[in-house]
């Protein structure tokens, strides 16, 4: 009952506009009606839906004027998830001919988000492509387009949908736009397609000039062709840019310095954690220097970085490198690598910065929010410089 009450507040509103109009100029047959709407809200309250909804489609048929009120009740189902009641509700107003061009549009656009709620695409996309070619809401029902082609990962569809958006409003869609050029050159890689993949990822460039997404995927090429200095650029300029796309770019960045012949890995991986001094970055350095100076030297570097970065990572390595040259080895260092070898399992690794949906791999396209390019790898928390001397005081 309680849920109702709240979601019956846009019916309300929509009720309190339909009385509001009738007020000055009743007439007895209108005033008829309005026990047959307060019937209908009865029926809602007392968790009768499908009778509310015969008793408000009845309504609509001696009075159009009641068209934002069924609206209101079908965006209500939906919400709900009766998507059922809500196709019923707008499917009755769409086949109304006295509707009004903006009612029509509106009654057409919600019927649309129903049967994409239901799944039925198809049926969505006909009636968005219609509202668009009618020029009614034309911005919506685009954007509409937009989501159904980018969850049946049609590229070419939402490239041209987007740039059609673009168009006619003033919303940014450069983004967007940039990762469908992406998504484009990613499927032509696998296609074999190398010259349609460039093409694709200049546009890319072009479009959006910091998307990190289309120097990664270059970069892979370039190493790939054999260009090893050109992908070693750009995978510099990813950590740069995007430091927080670290995982995804440093094994490609580790092979160029090899294969380039780099005289000491340590040194370029210094210069790069000294800018962006994150975990994926401090485990590789760390095995660099334990392998150029020895387990004393990491160990001693582990607990610098440890002392400015709450990092489970970090703290895991420690207490493996103190085991290895602990002889017999600590009961104390087992437990302890077991509890973090268990936080670190449960750890999501990356996270949206729009929505906060926690994902174990990198998505460049948020599967909860649908944001491109929100999700990056969590960084640890910093360590205040003081509390650290207040710990180091107090022990
Ligand atoms: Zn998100």
């Amino acid at each position: 009952m309680m849920e109702w009450l709240f979601l019956l507040l846009p019916v309300a509103a929509a009720s309190g506009w339909w009385l509001a109009r009738r007020g000055p100029r009743h007439t007895c047959a209108e005033s008829e009606r309005e026990p047959v709407f307060f019937r209908g809200l009865n029926y809602l309250l007392n968790e009768q839906p499908d009778k509310a909804i015969d008793v408000f489609l009845k309504l609509a048929e001696v009075d159009s004027e009641t068209v934002e009120t069924h609206l209101a009740l079908g965006a209500l189902f939906r919400r709900r998830g009766e998507v059922d009641r809500a196709i019923r509700i707008h499917q009755n107003l769409v086949a109304r001919q006295s509707l009004g061009d903006a009612q029509r549009g509106f009654a057409l656009y919600e019927l649309g988000r129903d049967y994409m709620l239901a799944g039925l695409f198809d049926r969505a996309e006909s009636l968005f492509k219609e509202l668009v070619e009618r020029q009614l809401l034309q911005a919506r029902a685009l954007r509409a387009l937009i989501e159904i082609y980018q969850a049946e990962k049609e590229w070419p569809r939402c490239l041209e949908t987007a740039e059609a958006l673009q168009r006619i409003s003033d919303e940014p869609l450069r983004t967007e736009i940039a990762q469908y050029h992406c998504e484009l050159a990613e499927q032509c890689l696998r296609d074999g397609k190398a010259d349609r993949a460039r093409s694709h990822l200049l546009d890319a460039q072009s479009v959006d000039p910091d998307c990190i997404r289309a120097s990664l995927v270059q970069a892979r090429m370039e190493l790939r062709a054999g260009d090893v200095e050109t992908a070693a650029l750009l995978y510099r300029r990813v950590a740069q840019r995007g430091p927080r796309y670290l995982p995804a770019m440093l094994p490609g960045l580790m092979e160029c310095w090899q294969r380039l012949g780099r005289e000491s890995v340590t040194a370029e991986l210094r210069a790069l954690f000294e800018q962006h001094p994150s975990p994926p970055l401090m485990l590789r350095l760390c095995d660099a220097i334990e392998a150029e100076r020895g387990v004393a030297a990491a160990r001693e570097f582990l607990v610098r970085y440890l002392s400015g970065h709450a990092d489970l990572s970090g703290a895991e390595r420690l207490l493996a490198l103190r085991r290895r040259v602990q002889q017999p080895p600590s009961a104390e260092d087992e437990v302890l690598l077991e509890v973090i070898a268990r936080q670190l399992a449960a750890q999501p690794g990356y996270q949206c910065d729009h929505c906060g949906f926690e994902a174990r791999e990198l998505h460049w396209q948020c599967p909860s929010c649908k944001r491109w390019g929100s999700i990056k790898t969590v960084e640890p928390e910093p360590i205040a410089a003081a509390a650290v001397l207040r710990q180091r005081q107090i022990a």
